[in-house]
């Protein structure tokens, strides 16, 4: 395993996205559940008045760095991240790899109709892609079993789960022991871009580390949340100093 940055006691590993990719695929060998997180400043900050969250984090098989905030406090701390991994971009490669491999996808979260237009877009841009089922994200715990094992069942490989931050993540944790998937790893709102129904910001923006300024600009509602970006920075800078 790769080495680690740990900031406010959330651990970040140092990989870049070819690293993460080779991890994430040799975790598809082991026959067990491995989970994969991708933190970024927003999840770090959630952390801090959440510590079944950080402590969840901790017990995670991979976290890949999610963010420009957190490559950012990598800097100031001089344990640097080699590179920004976005959860999306980390979905995007892993299918690629599950189409030409065959490994059996699912997708939970979402929306019925985004979920299914996720389905939909997928199965039609990329040949041998192999997703077994999927299911919104807007089921009680009632229907939780039988989620389960419909997933199990149809011997899923990778899991997708988007139920946004903190909840996925969540999830799939208190679920480790009932999934037989070998990765499930939280998407966030990757399925509302592969639908189509939110656009990603151009990677002008994303180069620039100003992935969140789009967002906010196409999100304004978000500001709340978006908050803790300067939030994080404010703490990273304010604790730097003090040590
Ligand atoms: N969502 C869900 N069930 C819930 C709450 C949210 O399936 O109970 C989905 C929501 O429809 C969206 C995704 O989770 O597709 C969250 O997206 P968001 O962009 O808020 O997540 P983030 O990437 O910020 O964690």
């Amino acid at each position: 395993m790769a080495d680690r940055f740990v900031i406010f006691g959330v651990p970040i590993d140092k990989v870049t996205m070819k690293k993460a990719v080779d991890i994430v695929e040799n975790f598809l060998l082991e026959d067990r559940l491995h989970i994969v997180a991708t933190p970024n400043a927003e999840i770090v900050m959630m952390a801090q008045n959440d510590d079944e969250y950080k402590e969840i984090l901790n017990k995670t098989d991979l976290n890949v760095p999610d963010g420009s905030g957190v490559i950012f406090a990598s800097k100031i701390y001089k344990e640097e991240l080699p590179e920004r991994v976005a959860g999306f971009d980390l979905m995007m490669e892993l299918i690629k790899i599950a189409s030409l491999k065959h490994y059996k996808i699912y997708l939970l979260g979402a929306k019925a109709d985004v979920v299914k237009g996720a389905y939909l877009n997928l199965k039609s841009r990329y040949q041998g892609i192999d997703i077994v089922g999927f299911h919104d994200g807007y089921f009680s715990e009632i229907d939780e079993e039988e989620i389960i094992n419909d997933i199990n069942e149809k011997k899923t490989d990778l899991l997708f789960v988007a139920l946004g931050a903190p909840k996925q993540e969540k999830w799939i944790y208190k679920n480790r022991n009932k999934l037989n998937a070998k990765v499930a790893i939280g998407v966030g709102g990757s399925f509302d871009v592969i639908a189509g129904k939110v656009t990603r910001a151009p990677e002008i923006y994303r180069k620039l580390g100003l992935e969140w300024f789009y967002r906010l600009m196409k999100e304004p509602w978000r500001y709340k949340r978006m908050m803790a970006l300067p939030r994080f920075a404010m703490k990273v800078l304010f604790s730097k100093k003090s040590v």
